[in-house]
């Protein structure tokens, strides 16, 4: 019997006949018997679907409700990573230390590839050197009876959103700076990347093999970044190393473990099963594969792994070298076969109770994306607000500008404003044009842009469009520090400026009784819009601004009409004009992304 005011129920994906009917507070009988009258012959003990005791329950006055798991979602909070705060929230005795999970930065050509081979060759698992490795984005090494964990990932396609997010999915950052060159901009851009992740540094100067090699001269540039060297009592420890030679891994990799002792790496083995997707693809034979790297719990056969809006068993196991696994924990990179799609580098994973709950998650997940297709925007007026609300604790800059006597005064005068409560963080700076990485640091540490006499190129600003990073460009310094302080204070307006996007020229005139003077036009470039702004230029001097009220052409009331082609257009409130006239149209345009 169907009830019209339902008590509502929460029963898990699937449930016994005897769990069923207490939940319902019925007898076993009488849940039997509605399962009877379904076409379902079940006895007491048997377990049923979530579906099908929800038709039970509903005969029985229920509205049933799938119980979830709790799940863990990924929150953009700029902040500290996710699997970072998770662990964070572990009962302290039950953590234990796990290997360093280490990633390589550094300029092209400095020699990250070199290092990763040398690291793996001269030390898999224990010294069995020459061992057949396979790239699957992550590997771990021994030395003394310890594992330390690298991410390898130069030249993948997904390098480029994994460095992103690089830096804040290891505990500790190589930076690679070749002997003979010393600090480039990518090295730059790495300590940047590393800073907003508060990862640890160590330096490998490397192709200390060669004649140009100047490692003092290097040094005075990694303090003059604010890597000072522990010899000359910092605390960045600098190891000279020959990548090619292979001199100086085993310190380097003493190093990493040094490092690691200090900062108290830890996880808790049997906690909640989670970690990062380093890599994925179709193989034509095995189906979908993913890299995932183990940061809590321990990932086992069988289970079954939620990772962005991928899901599935995991079937089979590797680790890097093609072993097969059954188990793997904490740090441990390890290739799984199973999941139904490819996951992106960089997801989140973990593991749930079963695939139609990660089924389900999974739709709701797309259903909410769907929903929710504006991004979270990184402009200057949103991060204000954030700021205030105490979502942000500080503005975080990348200032480019175009050359390097700029620099200085520039972040001076940003840093004078950073008095009482107001904190701004200026995370990079350097001279250059706006490029695609310095897009992907302002996602990846929740920053905006500025730019001083500098331009944004074009894969940048498509970028930042996508990514929703505010981009603000400056010819005037003062203008800048003033739209900063604006910013803090909360007082600052969003700019519009004017974008010209055509022009037509008047070629007759029409009159038309009832309606006025229309003018027959041509457009001579871009394209006028019917709801553009509009200016009518008569020899030069502007003798109208308003807007359009009707366009057309031939006889069709059009949107917009391009280049090349006739239109009438009449104007609001006017209708004076004359052969040779101009209209011109624009509009207005936020200033955040120019
Ligand atoms: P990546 O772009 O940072 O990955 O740099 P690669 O690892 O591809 O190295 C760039 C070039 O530098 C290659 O020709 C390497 O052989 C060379 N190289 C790397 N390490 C060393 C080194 O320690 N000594 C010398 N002499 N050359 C090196």
């Amino acid at each position: 019997m169907s009830n019209n005011n339902p008590k509502t129920i929460e029963l898990p994906v699937s449930i016994t006949v005897r769990e069923l009917a207490q939940q319902t507070q019925s007898s076993p009988i009488q849940v039997i018997k509605i399962l009877m009258s379904n076409g379902v012959m079940a006895n007491i003990n048997q377990t049923i679907d979530f579906d099908t005791a929800a038709i039970v329950a509903s005969e029985l006055g229920f509205e049933a409700h799938m119980q979830m798991p709790e799940i863990i979602e990924e929150k953009e909070t700029g902040e500290i990573p996710l699997w970072r705060q998770l662990i964070a929230n572990e009962d302290e005795s039950k953590l234990t230390p796990r290997p360093p999970v280490v990633t390589i930065l550094g300029h092209v050509d400095h020699g990250k590839t070199t290092l990763l081979d040398a690291i793996r060759h001269t030390n898999v698992a224990g010294g069995e050197a020459g061992g057949i490795t396979q790239h699957i984005g992550a590997y771990q090494v021994e030395l003394k009876g310890r594992s330390i964990t690298f991410l390898d990932t130069p030249g993948h396609a997904a390098f480029t959103a994994m460095r992103a997010r690089g830096a804040q999915g290891a505990d500790i950052v190589v930076l690679v700076v070749a002997a003979n060159d010393g600090v480039m901009p990518q090295t730059r851009e790495a300590i940047a990347h590393a800073k907003a992740a508060r990862v640890p540094i160590i330096v490998a100067l490397n192709k200390i093999d060669l004649d140009g090699a100047n490692p003092d001269y290097v040094k005075r540039q990694l303090s003059e970044n604010g890597l000072v060297p522990d010899e000359w009592d910092g605390d960045t420890m600098v190891v000279p190393v020959s990548a090619k030679q292979k001199i100086g891994i085993e310190d380097l990799l003493e190093a990493i473990l040094l490092v690691a002792d200090s900062i108290n790496i830890r996880a808790n083995p049997n906690g909640r099963v989670i970690g990062t997707v380093i890599e994925s693809k179709i193989d034509r034979a095995k189906g979908v594969v993913a890299t995932l790297l183990v940061q809590n719990g321990t990932l086992e056969m069988g289970d079954v792994v939620l990772a962005g809006n991928a899901y599935g068993r995991v079937r089979a196991m590797f680790d890097h070298r093609g072993r097969k696994l059954r188990k793997a924990g904490p740090s441990t990179p390890a290739l799984i076969m199973g999941l139904n799609d490819v996951p992106d580098a960089g997801d989140l994973f973990q593991v749930v109770p079963t695939e139609k709950e990660a089924r389900i998650l999974v739709e709701e997940r797309k259903a909410a994306a769907q929903q929710q297709q504006t991004i979270a925007k990184v402009s200057l007026e949103e991060l204000f607000n954030r700021f205030q609300s105490g979502e942000v604790k500080e503005l975080r800059l990348i200032l480019k500008v175009d050359v390097q006597g700029s620099l200085e005064p520039i972040v001076n005068s940003l840093n004078d404003l950073n008095k009482g409560d107001i904190k701004i963080n200026v995370l990079h700076a350097e001279t250059g044009n706006i490029s695609e990485n310095d897009v992907m640091l302002a996602a990846a540490s929740k920053a905006i842009i500025l730019g001083f006499n500098v331009q944004a190129d074009t894969p940048a600003r498509r970028l930042a469009e996508a990514e929703g990073i505010s981009i603000r460009l400056y010819q005037i310094i003062y203008r800048m520090i003033e739209d900063i302080e604006k910013a803090l204070k909360g007082m600052l307006m969003p700019e519009f400026k004017e974008v010209v996007i055509g022009r037509a020229e008047v070629q007759t005139v029409f009159h038309i009784s009832k309606v006025g003077d229309i003018a027959g036009c041509r457009v001579v470039q871009g394209e006028i819009r019917r709801n553009g702004k509009i200016r009518l230029l008569r020899a030069g001097q502007v003798i109208y601004e308003g807007e359009i009220s009707s366009l057309k052409h031939e006889k069709d009331d059009v949107r917009e009409v391009r280049q090349g082609f006739d239109c009438g257009i009449s104007l609001k409130n006017h209708s004076n004009f004359s052969a040779g006239d101009i209209i011109e149209c624009y509009v207005l345009e936020k200033n955040s992304l120019l």
